[in-house]
């Protein structure tokens, strides 16, 4: 929490507050998300302006945990670069969803302000085509994939080519 009155803003004044804010793991279809560093170093500047202030905050942290589509280690660097408005005489509209009062829930913003800068996929490589959802195989994109059918191996070729020659 940072208390917006105690900064007490005038019109035109602008303060940088750096602040390290805790991320813990993002859960996502069922799978954990880590958050690398787990409390990245956060810029939070505040600008005054008759009647409100201007939020914005930012920050960068990498998201790792397995891939969308194969679940093999998948990473992503996010930056955040977020903004508010607040006016606290203002109509509902002017009010931050993160305000209460003179208090700044700048936790609750840095973490939706993080989930909504990630990708809509976290995915190991931006070409991966996942698996196969009847072998579970790997695709490759532009590898023919033949499911189902029965694998040949050479060496079984010639091993049966052996006993058929009876050696
Ligand atoms: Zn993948
Ligand atoms: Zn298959």
């Amino acid at each position: 929490m940072v208390d917006l009155r105690a900064l007490d803003l005038r019109p035109g004044e602008v303060r940088r507050v750096a602040l390290d804010i805790p991320q813990p793991p993002l859960w996502m279809g069922g799978q954990e998300y880590v958050v690398e560093p787990p409390a990245p170093s956060t810029e939070l500047e505040l600008q005054g302006v008759p009647g409100g202030v201007y939020l914005k905050l930012r920050f960068a942290a990498d998201v790792s945990g397995p891939c969308f589509r194969c679940l093999d280690d998948a990473a992503v660097h996010v930056c955040v670069d977020a903004s508010e408005y607040h006016e606290p005489a203002g109509g509902e509209e002017l009010h931050s969803d993160y305000v209460e009062g003179d208090d700044l829930d700048v936790e609750a913003w840095a973490r939706d302000a993080l989930v909504f800068a990630l990708p809509p996929k976290i995915l190991c490589r931006p070409e991966c085509a996942g698996l196969c959802p009847r072998c579970g195989e790997r695709l490759e994109e532009g590898v023919e994939h033949r499911c189902g059918e029965e694998e040949t191996d050479p060496r079984w070729d010639k091993l049966r080519s052996w006993r058929e020659s009876g050696v």
